[in-house]
């Protein structure tokens, strides 16, 4: 270990006990009320969790190299590792060249977006873009595959009939026949750009068909049932390569696409292509589904394992369920449903009855009680009363109901930080990090490009991030770019940029449509 990891250690470990010493003075002052054992016995749940949840650098160096190897793994074995690391077929990724109207659909864990964009080329670039976005209503996640691509089938219709005379395309094939790439955010196992079979829902969705069907034909279907515009799909993309060529189409630096939303995803240009992945470029972008990750380095609790156990999935998704939005909120709410059992934690109002519904608290919500900065924590009594009906709260039990928020926050973002470092390592070998000096690169396929070889050991990395949580997590942001300041020298630190690509999965997948358009100009 080297001394500045050793330095980092130690401040954590001090950070911890202190913050942990303040927060027994604190209670000791103020919760005369409560009988001495009740108190520690809250304090020790939280110390047990904290040290539970526990992402020392050591830890998240073994996670990062765990990456490394199942990503190598999962593409010479077509998958049988934790990491499915799927072929996208997308060989070739935007150059800023493309033009035309083209039309998305997003279908996300929790929202679903149309898209139209038309794009001018290199000089116009997005000449002008337009969306909506629905909430995707929860039945739809419990019914069948047909109700819901008939739900999506008719917002795209509608949002195409409203299309106006300012995005007519100058191609006349583009004005009868509307092309759209479809982003689609679950796993699938593509055969070509344009088809994939789906593997399995997740994210909460518990559809009871579906698996196994080519979803670019399901929505073919249930568009022709809409007996509307014609539209046809040019492009099946997951949603982080929808945002790696996002990113792409405006920064030549951009290798990797992320998602920190209600789930988490990332995938790559690969240039170590398996023979199942064969490219005219040399390279391919690799999904790899990186939700389905599993080390036994990762820190996991009791709460996620009630989580695991109770979910739909049980047994899967495992590095997802400690990084998602979707279960963020659920975890927190998990250790303050012991804390009241086992500790009283609010008092002699027991438990509260809507503490025991799962995911009553909603990843949002806990983030607004993480950032209140008040002295009173008013915030975390406010969403404590309106969320799981606890009308009066001590201040000490609100400061331990923060530092849970903080302890589940702190642990995401600082995983997929060693995400991101794993997949950093495979793309540019061990001469990733070499603290500033131009190392040798590990052996490339000799078909790639020397500029981006170059651009590996020497220039920058973008990767370009979409998702509600790394957007509007403000604490989030710093956790993670904090865990990669951690994890690599000064130098390549300040190589590595994390981009937020606002809704970049979107508008990558009509850019994409465009690259893989039938009617060219
Ligand atoms: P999807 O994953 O469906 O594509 P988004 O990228 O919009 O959707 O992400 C939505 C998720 O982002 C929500 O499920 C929630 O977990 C998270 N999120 C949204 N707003 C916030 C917020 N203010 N603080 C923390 N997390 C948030
Ligand atoms: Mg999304």
């Amino acid at each position: 270990m080297s001394e500045r990891s050793m330095l980092m250690n130690l401040l954590m470990a001090g950070a911890a006990v202190a913050a942990v010493a303040t927060a027994l003075i604190m209670w000791q002052k103020m919760q005369k009320g409560l009988p001495v054992q009740t108190r520690n016995q809250a304090l020790g749940l939280l110390y047990e969790f904290q040290h539970a949840a526990a992402t020392p650098l050591h830890v998240l160096r073994q996670i990062a190299e765990h990456m490394t190897i199942e990503m190598t793994a999962g593409l010479m074995t077509e998958g049988k590792s934790n990491l499915l690391m799927l072929p996208t077929f997308v060989e070739n990724l935007p150059d800023g060249s493309e033009e035309g109207l083209f039309y998305a659909l997003d279908l996300g864990g929790t929202n679903f977006r149309v898209l139209r964009c038309l794009l001018g080329g290199l000089e116009g670039r997005v000449l002008k873009q337009e969306y909506e976005e629905v909430p995707i209503p929860k039945s739809l996640m419990l019914g069948t595959s047909e109700e819901l691509f008939d739900f999506i089938a008719k917002r795209l219709v509608d949002f195409v009939n409203r299309e106006g005379e300012e995005y007519r395309a100058k191609n006349r094939r583009q004005q009868t026949v509307r092309e759209i790439g479809l982003t689609f955010s679950f796993p699938v196992k593509q055969t070509s750009v344009k088809s994939g079979i789906l593997i399995q829902w997740s994210k909460g969705f518990k559809i009871a068909d579906g698996v196994g069907a080519d979803v670019v034909a399901l929505l073919q279907s249930a568009i022709n049932r809409q007996h509307g515009p014609k539209i046809e799909v040019a492009v099946l993309v997951n949603d982080t390569v929808g945002t790696l060529a996002g990113g792409r189409y405006w920064n030549d630096d951009v290798m990797v696409g992320m998602i920190l939303g209600t789930g988490t995803n990332a995938c790559y240009v690969e240039r170590d292509l398996p023979s199942h992945a064969p490219s005219r470029t040399g390279e391919m972008v690799i999904n790899m589904e990186w939700g389905g990750f599993w080390s036994s380095h990762l820190p996991r609790t009791y709460a996620d394992e009630q989580l695991d156990n109770e979910s739909v999935n049980p047994g899967q998704a495992g590095y997802e369920k400690m990084i998602g939005g979707m279960y963020l909120g659920e975890i927190v709410r998990r250790v303050l449903l012991r804390m009241a059992r086992e500790a009283a934690l609010f008092g002699d109002q027991g438990v509260p009855s809507k503490m025991t519904v799962p995911f009553s608290l909603v990843t949002p919500e806990m983030s607004k009680m993480h950032a209140d900065e008040s002295g009173d924590l008013r915030v975390v009594a406010k969403i404590l009363r309106d969320v799981f009906g606890i009308q009066k709260t001590e201040l000490p039990s609100r400061r331990i109901v923060h530092d849970v928020c903080d302890i589940v926050t702190m642990r995401s973002a600082r995983l997929a930080a060693a995400g991101i470092v794993g997949i950093l390592k495979k793309i540019g070998g061990d001469s990733w990090d070499t603290s500033g000096q131009s190392g040798q690169l590990k052996t490339i396929n000799r078909n790639s490009r020397v500029a981006t070889s170059t651009k590996l050991a020497t220039g920058r990395i973008v990767v370009a991030m979409d998702g509600g949580l790394y957007e509007h997590y403000t604490q989030y942001r710093i956790y993670m770019q904090a865990a990669v300041n951690e994890l690599l020298s000064e130098a390549t630190a300040k190589r590595l940029v994390i981009q937020l690509s606002k809704d970049g999965s979107g508008i990558g997948a009509t850019i994409l449509a465009a690259c893989h358009s039938n009617y060219r100009y």
